[in-house]
Parts: C-alpha cells; sequence; structure tokens
C-alpha cells in the first residue's frame, strides 16, 4: 500500500496594511480588479483597501484566504491512530 494520509490543518492568511503608521489595519478587497491585456500583461491584480486607514494596495490574489499546511512537531497532540514515532 502506497497511500500515506497526512494531517494538515487550516491556518487563514491575512494582509496587514503596508503604513508604517497603521498599526492595526487589515487589507481587504475593494472590490476592483486590474487586467491588462496585450504585450506585457499579467494575472489580474485585486486592489485592496486597509479598513483603517484606506490606503489602498494590489496584489495578486485577495486577503484573506486559507490554506493547508502540514502538522509538524508544534502540534504533537495529533498522532496517527496507531500511535507510531516518526
Ligand atoms: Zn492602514
Amino acid at each position: 500500500m502506497s497511500e500515506i494520509e497526512i494531517p494538515l490543518r487550516v491556518v487563514r492568511v491575512e494582509r496587514r496594511c503596508a503604513n508604517a503608521l497603521c498599526v492595526s489595519g487589515k487589507m481587504l478587497p475593494s472590490g476592483n480588479v486590474s487586467v491588462s491585456l496585450g504585450e506585457g500583461s499579467g494575472p489580474p491584480m485585486y486592489e485592496h483597501k486597509c479598513g483603517h486607514c484606506g490606503r489602498t494596495q494590489k496584489f495578486y490574489q485577495t486577503y484573506p484566504f486559507t490554506k493547508y499546511v502540514e502538522d509538524k512537531e508544534d502540534a504533537p497532540d495529533i498522532k496517527t491512530s496507531k500511535g507510531r514515532q516518526r
């Protein structure tokens, strides 16, 4: 059997405001998307706006997003059902 099961945990990735004077701001999608066509075009960019100071910035993805990361030693309580050692 070559199937293996890897426990994962879910994390949310947030983008903090790049304004040094804005300590608590988080960047959230403003709803505007930039798409450039023709030569030199790239992937769409999503405009975000800081909920605290109103600064806008464009990213290639929207924040926040969730992703799965492998469980490492920082979560020792999650083991396989057999309780095998690594
Ligand atoms: Zn801000």
